[in-house]
């Protein structure tokens, strides 16, 4: 342990840089923070390093032979730096990653179990959170036992965020929820998203491209480009920001 953080700060990052294979530059300077029941939005074009981000605070890095190189990063208090992903999931840290990850071959159903299998529930508690999962997002009820393999985008990607909501998780870094489906769907994720935050306090990270939807749901937001963060403020302020394209694109000149 390092220090500790404010006691309202969930999550603090600390000018981190992250290379991968020891030589190419995935983020060279990010700092963020979160408190307990915000939804933060990371926006930033492809390649800016949201999703680099994402996998340092998860830990999911080392999955693809990266490592944070300099910078720290505190949940809860405490420096979580080089701990393995599967103990940061146990600490609360769940990571739903880009590309909606079910397990195809599986139902609905059986997909969603594995999200309690971190967690040792009584069987009546594992039906209790199923059927809260099932009241947040009904088009899983009536798909639980097709193939997620079966099912639409939009179905599996609200069948990885239920799945992830399983592991009852104190931070949910979300990872381009909206890629590759339709605006209305994209909603119908993010009013779901949002009712989940005001309702229950589950506190999200949302990386995105989107910056129109993310923006409307979001409380804060910071601005990435080639790694760097070169933006934050409030929601607010952001979709009020005329140059909010240019920069995010990379275009503004300072
Ligand atoms: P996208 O929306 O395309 O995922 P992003 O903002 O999430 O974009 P990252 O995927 O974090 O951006 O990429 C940031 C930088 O790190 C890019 O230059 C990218 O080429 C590099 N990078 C990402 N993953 C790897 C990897 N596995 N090996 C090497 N370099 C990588």
């Amino acid at each position: 342990m390092t220090g500790q953080s404010p006691p309202s700060s969930l999550l603090e990052v600390k000018g981190i840089e992250v290379v991968y294979d020891g030589a190419i530059l995935g983020v060279a300077d990010v700092s963020l923070r979160l408190g307990r029941g915000e939804i933060v939005a990371l926006l930033g074009a492809n390649g800016a390093g949201k999703s680099t981000t994402l996998k340092a605070i998860s830990g999911l890095v080392v999955a693809d032979r990266a490592l944070v190189a300099r910078g720290s990063i505190h949940f809860e208090g405490e420096d979580i730096v080089g701990i393995a992903p599967n103990l940061l999931a146990q600490r609360g840290i769940v990571h739903v990653l880009e590309g909606r990850h079910v397990f195809g071959h599986l139902t609905v159903e059986e997909n969603l179990r594995t999200g309690t299998f971190l967690r040792r529930l009584s069987r009546r508690d594992t039906e209790r959170d199923l059927e809260e999962i099932y009241a947040w997002f009904p088009r899983l009820k009536t798909k639980r036992r097709t193939a997620a393999g079966l099912t639409s985008g939009g179905e599996q990607q609200m069948l990885a965020i239920g799945r992830a909501l399983l592991t009852r998780p104190h931070l949910v870094l979300l990872d381009e929820p909206s890629m590759g489906l339709a605006p209305i769907i994209v909603d119908e994720i993010f009013e779901i998203i949002a009712g989940l935050n005001r309702e229950k306090g589950t506190t999200f990270l949302v990386a995105e491209q989107n910056i129109g939807v993310s923006l409307r749901h979001a409380h804060r937001g910071y601005v990435l480009d080639s790694g760097k963060v070169v933006l934050s403020a409030s929601a607010a302020e952001l979709r009020q920001r005329e140059d909010l394209h240019e920069i995010y694109l990379g275009l503004a000149s300072a």
